[in-house]
């Protein structure tokens, strides 16, 4: 066990997987919202301790190592977007020493045990309080897709409006991690070389570049080590495991999780499948929904609008949605714009909604950073 600096009065907190990609992003939200200076934070890494600490950390000391569970038990508060394998590791690792601190984690691995809260504070707020005095220790991130797309929905969601639901998604590459992104580009870069003399020549016959890109999709050269199969030019619907009941781990998550984030007494069907496709950063997602009433479009509107601070309704028309409901709109972005929102040919009560959202944000780090302020009585 090393000695962690101790400062101040501020309560200690560890970061673990600080620097990937979650990581990256919730670090950057503590320093844009100056939540640095309501905590102490110790830095921990699985493949450099003994290495200096993160240079926006003034004053941290060097960096602890996240497999020491002796060091990680003597802070109260305990953050990590380090990965699943890591929490499955350490996580019982160190509740076995006795340790009842604040685990607070961007992994699945322990999203639908019963000790558990999925925390997404502008939706279950409740929940989350609930579960503190209650004595709940693991609060963890939902996943990314049904933590966006209840930013977006929970109006309806939370004011029992919701009898069923199915969501198609379109999945970006980050969702991936790092190492996706970079392969998307790559292939893309690759599919372009490979037609940029026809392209140039306007002359070009359209089918003879059409039959190169498909050339080049198939081609074993094009490196597809992180998706399995090209994404450039395609599109991949499976996400995450196969269950074998022809469902896929993701598709599954979202009943799941929905239901448990919303605390459901009676579950909410939700049910749909999840596709990956090239775009960079945000999910995105068309729903259906069979509501429990006949309401008119404009007050289903104004239940969505007014449900948090960062939904955003986009008017149903063509030059609103193409520039304000995409992944290029949406990205870098905590506002969650729903659109798209009409009724259905099938009745009534069934209406449409498209909703987008950066999945690094509130699909990831900032359900993370706003438990973190609400466990050290911030928010
Ligand atoms: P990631 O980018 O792969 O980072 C995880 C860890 O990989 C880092 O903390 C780092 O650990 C290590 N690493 C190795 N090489 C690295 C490099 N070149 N750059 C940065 N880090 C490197 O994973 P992630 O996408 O942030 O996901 C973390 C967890 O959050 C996963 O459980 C994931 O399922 C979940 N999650 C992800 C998303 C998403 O959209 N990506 C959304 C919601 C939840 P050391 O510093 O200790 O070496």
């Amino acid at each position: 066990m090393t000695s962690v600096p101790a400062t101040s009065a501020l309560p200690s907190v560890g970061f673990v997987g600080w620097r990937g990609m979650v990581g990256s992003v919730l670090m950057q939200r503590l320093q844009d919202e100056g939540d640095f200076d309501r905590i102490n934070p110790i830095f921990f890494s699985t493949s450099a301790a003994g290495g200096a600490p993160p240079s926006f950390a003034d004053g941290a000391g060097v960096l602890q190592d996240a497999y020491d569970v002796e060091t990680l038990a003597t802070l109260p508060i305990i953050v990590t977007a380090q990965g699943g394998d890591y929490t499955a590791e350490v996580h019982p690792r160190l509740r076995a020493t006795g340790w009842d601190g604040l685990w607070l984690d961007a992994a699945s691995t322990l999203r639908m045990e019963e000790q558990s809260v999925i925390v997404l504070d502008p939706v279950n707020r409740s929940v989350i309080e609930a579960g503190l005095a209650g004595g709940v220790r693991d609060f963890v991130g939902g996943n990314c897709t049904v933590s966006c797309m209840l930013m977006g929905l929970g109006g309806l969601f939370r004011n029992g409006l919701v009898e069923w639901g199915t969501s198609m998604t379109y999945q970006a590459a980050s969702g991936g991690g790092a190492r996706h992104m970079r392969e998307l580009l790559d292939q893309f870069g690759a599919l372009h070389s490979s037609v940029a003399v026809n392209l140039d020549d306007p002359a070009s016959a359209i089918l003879d570049i059409d039959r190169a890109i498909l050339a080049k999709q198939r081609h074993p050269s094009l490196d597809a080590t992180q998706f399995g199969v090209p994404l450039a030019g395609s599109v991949i619907p499976w996400i995450d495991a196969d269950l074998g009941n022809g469902q896929s781990k993701e598709e599954w998550k979202a009943g799941a999780e929905t239901n448990k984030i919303l605390g459901t007494e009676t579950r909410i069907p939700f049910d749909g499948l999840c596709v990956r496709v090239g775009s960079m950063r945000s999910h995105s997602q068309a729903l259906t929904l069979k509501l429990t009433q006949d309401l008119p479009v404009d007050e289903i509107e104004a239940i969505i609008a007014a449900d948090n601070e960062w939904v955003r309704v986009i008017p149903n028309t063509k030059v609103d949605t193409v520039s304000g409901l995409t992944p290029i709109a949406a990205t870098g972005s905590l506002e969650i714009p729903v659109g798209r929102i009409r009724k259905l040919e099938m009745g009534p009560e069934y209406i449409s909604a498209f909703t987008v959202g950066d999945q690094l944000l509130w699909g990831a780090a900032e359900p993370l950073r706003r438990m973190l302020l609400i466990a050290t009585g911030n928010l």
